[in-house]
């Protein structure tokens, strides 16, 4: 039975007659005439399940019955002021809890009497994850990952380090010049925590089958992937497809920055997508079809040569703050079937386009989540996909 204990992350105070709970900004008031809220609240330590907070609740008010406590308790975890006592987080050592102790604060502010702070915390250490391409965005992503508590990280790249990188990939530095940026990555990871598993991986994806097997056996990956521009993004859908795998994919475009969320069996996928755009959309269907064929000519398409570092962090702090919420559930994700963009000129996140999924589609129609994502595909009919 759950022992229901306030948290101690949302303060409050009395006044005029009410109890009043500030969280970023928002003021709960709740009203307490005769002192039974505030004496409620004072029993909500986590040493009390809900029989022992009525009983002693109603040595005061003898008029409280069990059904009262029950109900208050229950808007009380409604309104997001309570939390389990009984997960006490016993699998997370002294060192473990000082290193997350911030992250167990802000996981508290979004634990119930479901879901503690620390299991938000576990999932994301124990979620499998991978990132490819440690360039630009990702070489970001991977050390926030690390510093947020992912431990299982595999790392993907066949990149050697250039002076041209460091406007944006700071992570490296001169003395790495002509370093394999996987393998420095990897040491700068282990550096900010030593405990954490970086299987650095140097290769270059150019198949399907090449994605799903750096990716067959992780729940969730950010893919940074620029090269070959049409045809990598294809690849990556196919084999994390295939694998059962959630896809975050994301990139920079000059002054914009995108990303979208493909969950396999759950979202539709890039082909879904794109069969959609062809239909739908001339123009995107001349331009997918001509850029389609430089990619497999290989023509020369532009240089990769603009790149600012703003957007690229921006792009990052988005890709990774949706790995967290895909991980640990603490809440929905946003980009799943659904493309959001922003530039630097103007950083508000907005949806440029979205999409269903198709079930006569190729690639993903017979796809069923995994057992990772199968919470996604339960809650998929209050989401946008
Ligand atoms: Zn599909």
């Amino acid at each position: 039975m759950a022992r229901p204990a306030l948290k101690t992350s949302i303060p409050y105070f009395v006044s005029d007659g009410s109890v009043h709970f500030r969280l970023g900004g928002e003021l709960t008031s709740l009203e307490d005439a005769d002192g039974r809220v505030l004496t409620l609240l004072r029993l909500l330590d986590g040493t009390r399940d809900l029989d022992a907070v009525h009983r002693d609740l109603s040595a005061d008010y003898p008029d409280v019955t069990a059904g009262d406590v029950r109900d208050a308790v229950r808007d009380l975890d409604e309104s997001g002021l309570v939390q389990d006592a009984t997960d006490r987080g016993e699998d997370f050592d002294a060192a473990a809890r000082e290193r997350w102790s911030n992250n167990l604060g802000f996981f508290e502010t979004y634990a119930t009497l479901e879901t503690s702070k620390y299991e938000f915390q576990r999932r994301i250490r124990d979620a499998r994850i991978a990132v490819l391409g440690v360039g630009g965005i990702g070489s970001h992503a991977l050390i926030d990952l690390v510093a947020i508590g992912f431990t299982d990280i595999r790392i993907v790249d066949f990149d050697k380090i250039e002076v041209s990188n460091f406007n944006r990939q700071i992570i490296y530095g001169e003395p790495d010049v002509g370093r394999t940026k996987v393998h420095v990555a990897a040491e700068r990871a282990r550096r900010l925590n030593s405990g954490v598993r970086i299987e650095a991986v140097e290769a270059k994806l150019m198949s399907a089958d090449d994605v799903y097997a750096v990716v067959h056996d992780r729940d969730i990956v950010i893919a940074v992937v620029d090269r070959p521009k049409v045809h990598v993004v294809h690849w990556l859908n196919e084999g994390c497809v295939r694998a059962g795998t959630t896809l975050i994919n994301g990139g920079v475009d000059t002054q914009r920055a995108m990303h979208y969320t493909m969950v396999p069996g759950v979202s539709g996928c890039l082909e879904c997508w794109y069969g959609q755009v062809r239909r739908d959309d001339p123009t995107s269907r001349m331009v997918l079809d001509a850029l389609d064929d430089i990619d497999r000519e290989g023509t020369p398409y532009g240089e990769d040569t603009a790149a600012f570092n703003g957007l690229v962090v921006a792009a990052a702090a988005h890709m990774v703050s949706e790995m967290v919420r895909l991980a640990s559930r603490v809440c929905q994700p946003l980009s799943v079937g659904r493309l959001l963009e922003q530039t630097f000129h103007d950083p508000r996140v907005h949806e440029a386009e979205s999409w269903r999924r198709d079930p006569d589609c190729t690639v993903c129609g017979d796809a069923r989540p995994s057992a990772a994502h199968a919470w996604l595909a339960r809650d998929a009919r209050e989401l946008p996909f």
